[in-house]
């Protein structure tokens, strides 16, 4: 541990790291090649072997891995150690095909530590602080990989799991934590239950949100940060169950993304080709895990969209970035020939006053077409003001010039859409 960064690797020269990257791209496509028959089978059918990386471009003859690939090869098909190895399992949900898994060995958990133990120092949590870690614990990976890496940070965690709300909010002030782990949207809604509650920014010690596992806005952020009031910084964490869970970028104080663990990941950034794009431009990230033993995912298609920028950074690291997840290849929608993002539209509800950041995105088919539908809960305060009629006009204005779509907006009453204490579902598809 330095003063400013957990580990001396993240300002290591980027000479060494690229060698370093090398050297450990070469070890995980030949420790994939002789321990596993099915990555074998993919590397020989693309004509690739693992003498053939001589530099790092070269990562680019890997063949690419796709989640139907996983799905395929569901549950241990592309595992490379042997069971008596593994200490842990997590896996995706699996609400849209069989679920993803993923196993850990003594190593892979203590690498896993050790990357979430860097993003949270980043973030400001201190060795003898305290972490409410309120990710829900079990398959998913946010709850354990916050859990792991505090325990190496030398934080205590106070393991709540989500949900069970109001009860989360009084451990929070009882316990004094000085971080909590949540998503964003759960993250708020603690924020909003607790003004309900009567509680102010004086009954809790919390500096810093770590949040991640759902794409938000820069507005988003600003949210967390208005609501959990002065002195609170909403961090974000970045990862995928495919590639160990949270841990593979985590973002600083000086907010221009998110630095790559790059002694650990290999991300590019490519274009629909495969082709990597360049500096600035956007892509899909692709992400190689240079360290798993366990299951190590060698050029995984993450279908997040994100640019890269490998300047140095104002903080003093010299970890490459990517910019904040702009949007994900399947929430892409296509709209009377327009393309949208949910979070371009999450972007323009809040940038308007006087609406509150619980919203949802209707999909209905008009005729043979795609059409969209925006239902937003105002603040209360401009509820009882009765702004119904010119917030809904604000806001179709406002997608109307940031995604050039005209859709209808709905002011719902404060408190009737859904919470969610996990990933949050902001769109709601009514045309299957
Ligand atoms: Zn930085």
């Amino acid at each position: 541990m330095t003063d400013r960064y957990w580990s001396s690797m993240e300002a290591l020269g980027l000479d060494e790291l690229h060698a370093l990257q090398l050297k450990r791209l070469r070890w995980v496509t030949k420790h994939a090649y002789d321990n596993n028959e099915a990555y074998r089978a993919r590397f020989k059918a693309a004509g690739f072997h693992p003498d053939d990386i001589k530099g790092l471009p070269d990562v680019v003859r890997i063949p690419v891995l796709s989640k139907e690939d996983l799905r395929d090869t569901y549950p241990y098909g592309l595992t490379c150690t042997p069971p008596d190895t593994w200490i842990e399992l997590h896996s995706s949900s699996g609400t849209t095909g069989k679920p993803v898994t993923n196993v850990y060995t003594e190593g892979d958990l203590r690498n896993w530590a050790e990357v979430m133990a860097r993003g949270m120092y980043a973030g400001g949590l201190r060795p003898g602080e305290k972490i409410q870690i309120a990710y829900g614990f079990g398959l998913f990976t946010g709850g354990f990989g916050f859990y792991h890496g505090a325990r190496r940070l030398g934080a205590m965690t106070i393991p709540t799991s989500s949900g069970n709300t109001k009860r989360q909010i009084r451990l929070l002030a009882d316990f004094g934590a000085h971080a909590i782990g949540a998503t964003p949207s759960y993250g708020l809604h603690l924020a909003e239950v607790a003004e309900e509650m009567g509680m102010e920014r004086d009954d809790f010690q919390l500096k810093v949100g770590f949040f991640g596992a759902e794409a938000w806005s820069d507005e988003m952020r600003a949210k967390l940060e208005e609501r959990w009031g002065p002195g609170f910084r909403a961090a974000e964490a970045f990862g995928l169950t495919e590639v160990g869970g949270p841990g593979t970028s985590f973002d600083c104080e000086a907010r221009t993304g998110l630095h790559v663990n790059m002694d650990h990941f290999l991300v590019e950034c490519v274009d629909d080709e495969m082709q990597p794009v360049g500096e600035g431009e956007e892509g899909e990230l692709v992400i190689t895990t240079l360290t798993h033993e366990g299951f190590p995912a060698i050029r995984f298609r993450t279908k997040d969209l994100a640019m890269m920028d490998g300047e140095r950074c104002a903080c003093g690291r010299t970890f490459v970035r990517h910019s904040r997840i702009l949007g994900r290849r399947d929430d892409m929608m296509k709209v009377k020939g327009v393309i949208v993002f949910p979070r371009q539209i999450e972007e323009a509800i809040m940038g308007v006053e006087g609406s509150s950041e619980n919203y949802q995105i209707v999909k209905f088919n008009a005729g043979p077409f795609l059409d969209l539908r925006v239902q937003v809960e105002p603040t209360p305060a401009a509820w009882r003001a009765g702004a119904q009629e010119r917030l809904s006009a604000a806001i179709s204005a406002e997608i109307l010039s940031l995604v050039g779509l005209r859709v209808d907006v709905e002011i719902m009453e404060p408190g009737s859409l859904p919470r969610s204490e996990g990933k949050a579902q902001r769109v709601i598809d009514q045309t299957k």
